[in-house]
């Protein structure tokens, strides 16, 4: 009897009572807030994450154990790893969990400094500040760093964390058509005074806003194009590499490195610690005025407790083994292995039939079902045959453009992904998702 968009379009569409019923608990009702009446069984509590190469989890509903394509654990550190996991005990007996204080009164300890030296020279910037939060990063800074007579200048399908943050600026938002450069160029010459480059005025500044990869689409953003065109305006860059910074890039250096973007052209770099690294938190990176201004004005930084110290000790060690200072070519081995696995994932899907979104090198494969009442059967068949993935709709995407999410680590190997596209194969003939004629397979 609400509102429920979502909540009704299966009806429209004439599916069956069961798939309503999953798909309306699943979401929100029309004012954003969570239906509360779903059972715990649609919230699957996992039991542990399997430190056998990372690539298993266990669900405590039945207990099964099954393949983990779901989460972010791009190189496989979310895992006991040699290097990092005694790292990180040793930081646990020293600091504790928590410093339960703020940077500022006693939460900054040595191991913080150290995470933001060795995050600022990994990314290729002077400087960088860390939070315990991706989220809280993008939602606190964007309101330090942009307020009334500025101007944000948004993609249109940018993470919540983004959006929220330009909300809570107050300056002027405006969005431009997603990864389409001639758009930004579109909007930013609506704005400016006479449409003239080289200028931002009628504005105090502009702000441009955009991911490396995006985590619903796994498309890389076209970052060369886009800079040009704010140089060419005197628009500031923000550039959010949650789902690329370790998990692209010859060296792991993220998209400026895979697209060959000097650093020094993104003004404001921003990442998270919760995918490639295996941890939690988030960072901004920039000058080293940008970064010593947030230090003294941002209110995350100053009135929140600081990042967890084990949290800061496992990325710190994450990186050494990607920049091989453990002493080992583990983290190049990773790197080539998750290129490897996301390519050739991708190109098996594609062969299959489906509809696969997303650029070459991009561990994130959505698989488009369209139809919302596809995702129940979807996801529970591929869970009953062992295998996890997530399954994304409205409002993450639009209500039509639901689809599957794959998330490739450097963890699978073969015999696992080989698996995983023998379950898939079978599921999406069962729910019927191949949208394309399948290639003939050679003999
Ligand atoms: N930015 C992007 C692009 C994201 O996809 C996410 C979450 N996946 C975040 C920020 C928030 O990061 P976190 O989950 O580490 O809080």
């Amino acid at each position: 009897s609400s509102n429920n968009l979502q909540g009704y379009a299966p009806i429209c569409l004439g599916l069956e009572d069961f798939y309503i019923r999953r798909l309306y608990l699943r979401i929100q009702d029309c004012f954003g807030r969570p239906i509360s009446s779903a059972p715990d069984a649609w919230f699957d509590v996992v039991e542990r994450y399997s430190n056998d190469n990372n690539k298993t989890l266990k669900r405590t509903s039945k207990v099964s154990r099954c393949l983990n394509l779901g989460s972010y654990n791009y190189l496989g550190f979310a895992a006991a790893d040699e290097y990092c996991t005694p790292r990180v005990i040793e930081s646990l007996k020293k600091y504790s969990p928590s410093t339960c204080s703020s940077r500022v009164d006693g939460g900054t300890t040595a191991l913080h400094n150290e995470l933001e030296e060795c995050v600022a020279n990994f990314v290729g910037k002077p400087a960088a500040i860390v939070f315990g939060m991706g989220y809280v990063t993008n939602s606190a800074i964007l309101p330090v760093l942009m307020g009334k007579g500025s101007l944000i200048i948004s993609d249109s399908l940018n993470h919540n964390s983004i959006v929220n943050g330009a909300r809570g600026s107050g300056a002027t938002i405006r969005v431009f058509q997603h990864n389409i450069p001639s758009h930004l160029e579109e909007v930013l010459r609506e704005q400016i005074a006479d449409g003239q480059p080289r200028t931002h005025r009628p504005w105090k500044k502009i702000l441009v806003i955009v991911e490396g990869i995006y985590s619903m689409e796994g498309e890389l953003c076209k970052l060369p194009e886009i800079i040009a065109i704010c140089k060419k305006y005197k628009a500031y860059t923000y550039l959010d590499e949650a789902h690329s910074i370790g998990a692209v890039g010859k060296t792991g250096r993220g998209v400026c490195e895979l697209l060959g973007v000097d650093t020094a052209d993104v003004d404001i770099m921003m990442g998270t610690f919760t995918k490639s690294f295996g941890s939690c938190g988030g960072y901004i990176a920039g000058s080293k005025e940008l970064i010593q201004y947030l230090k003294y004005t941002c209110p995350a930084h100053l009135y929140a407790t600081s990042i967890s110290p084990p949290a800061a000790q496992q990325i710190i060690s994450s990186i050494k083994v990607i920049l091989g200072e453990d002493g080992s070519n583990r983290g190049a081995q990773k790197l080539a292995q998750i290129r490897e696995n996301s390519n050739f994932f991708r190109s098996e899907l594609q062969k299959m039939g489906f509809e696969v979104l997303g650029d070459n090198d991009s561990p994130v494969m959505p698989i488009m079902l369209y139809n919302p009442a596809k995702i129940p059967a979807f996801s529970r068949e591929c869970l009953k045959r062992n295998v996890a993935v997530v399954t994304v709709a409205f409002p993450a995407t639009p209500l039509l453009l639901a689809r599957a999410r794959i998330c490739i680590s450097a963890s699978h190997t073969r015999e696992d992904l080989s698996k995983a596209l023998e379950v898939i194969s079978r599921v999406g003939d069962l729910v019927g998702i191949k949208y394309f004629p399948a290639e003939p397979t050679k003999q």
